[in-house]
């Protein structure tokens, strides 16, 4: 698989009353052709940012952001506009990304529109994705405080599908969701993707819904990919001690695997970015840190088939 979208370097500095935080630190990462790629990690590490920049919606500090071959971290908005339909986003919070004053075949219309699409194409293809993502087409003419959240959040999937996107970003598209019905929509998502071979980046912090749905898993802490892999390389053995505190949190459905197993507590909560800790950002929290941790920040290295930020990996 080539890669589809590219980050090098990238960093996005923030301006506070505290000072200035970076809430994401220098990342690198590629998005293959097709894929699906979970982002995962306590809230504040900058996943949702990451996101954002994924799909342009925020411009970087520093660093570079390539789609397809053509660098395009730095491309005015109106040049962006062709790019639109190719990069899209699905947001956590159906209600307040949906236009209260419009119906939904305008809202799930917007980015045809903004394209340029004839208006009976654009009423046909609206049409049509209503169906995939299972609404009628009677609810059309609809607004959005008429639906529940689920199916708001099938308005706000529709819209980022209408376009055909070769790039989808979901940021947390279900926590905001009752928990009857997140499966339906995180299926829903992982059908069409599949449908419409799309790739995926799906952020989230529930690591149960990753594993469901994703081939590949970025672990992110301060800013920062500190494990990257394979699924099932990630999930099965954690190489670095942040990732496996995160999965020890997950409860196993056997109760006797579930007694047995190894918790592993995380001490109190993420650093501020504001004020990150020298060498390895995770060595306050770290039940494995040695001396060498509080002054060496690692790098990702490749360790035992991902790659790993850390100087003493799991390697069992
Ligand atoms: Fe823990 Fe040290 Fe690894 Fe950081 S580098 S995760 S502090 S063992
Ligand atoms: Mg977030």
């Amino acid at each position: 698989m080539t890669a589809l979208l590219s980050l090098e370097g990238l960093t996005k500095t923030f301006q506070t009353r505290r000072g200035s935080v970076r809430a994401v630190d220098g990342l690198d990462l590629e998005v293959r052709s097709g894929e699906t790629l979970g982002l995962v990690g306590e809230s504040g590490c900058g996943k949702s940012t990451t996101g954002r920049m994924l799909v342009r919606l925020l411009d970087p500090t520093s660093g570079r952001i390539t789609f397809d071959g053509t660098d395009i971290t730095a491309l005015p908005q109106r040049r962006m506009r062709p790019l639109r339909s190719e990069l899209q986003i699905v947001f956590q919070d159906p209600y307040s990304s949906l236009n209260p004053r419009q119906t939904v075949a305008s809202i799930v219309g917007a980015p045809l529109r903004v394209q340029g699409v004839p208006v009976a194409e654009a009423h046909a293809r609206v049409r049509e994705m209503l169906g995939l993502v299972g609404l009628d087409a009677e609810h059309a003419g609809r607004y959005p405080h008429e639906f529940s959240g689920g199916q708001a959040q099938r308005i706000g999937i529709a819209r980022a599908l209408v376009t055909r996107p070769r790039l989808v970003v979901a940021d947390e598209p279900v926590s905001a969701l009752d928990v009857s019905i997140q499966a339906q929509i995180v299926n829903l998502l992982s059908g069409l993707r599949r449908e419409l071979d799309l790739a995926l980046v799906l952020i989230a912090h529930d690591l149960a819904v990753v594993r469901h749905v994703c081939a590949r898993v970025a672990v992110m802490y301060l800013g920062r990919i500190v494990e990257i892999g394979d699924r099932d390389a990630i999930y099965d053995a954690p190489a670095h001690p942040y990732t496996r505190a995160l999965l020890s949190a997950i409860p196993l459905p056997d109760p006797v695997a579930e007694r047995a197993r190894e918790r592993i507590v995380l001490r109190g909560d993420p650093p501020s970015p504001a004020s990150p800790p020298s060498g390895c950002p995770f060595h306050p929290r770290c039940h494995k840190a040695e001396s060498r941790c509080r002054v060496e920040r690692p790098v990702l290295s490749r360790v035992a088939g991902r790659e790993v930020a850390c100087h003493f990996p799991e390697t069992s």
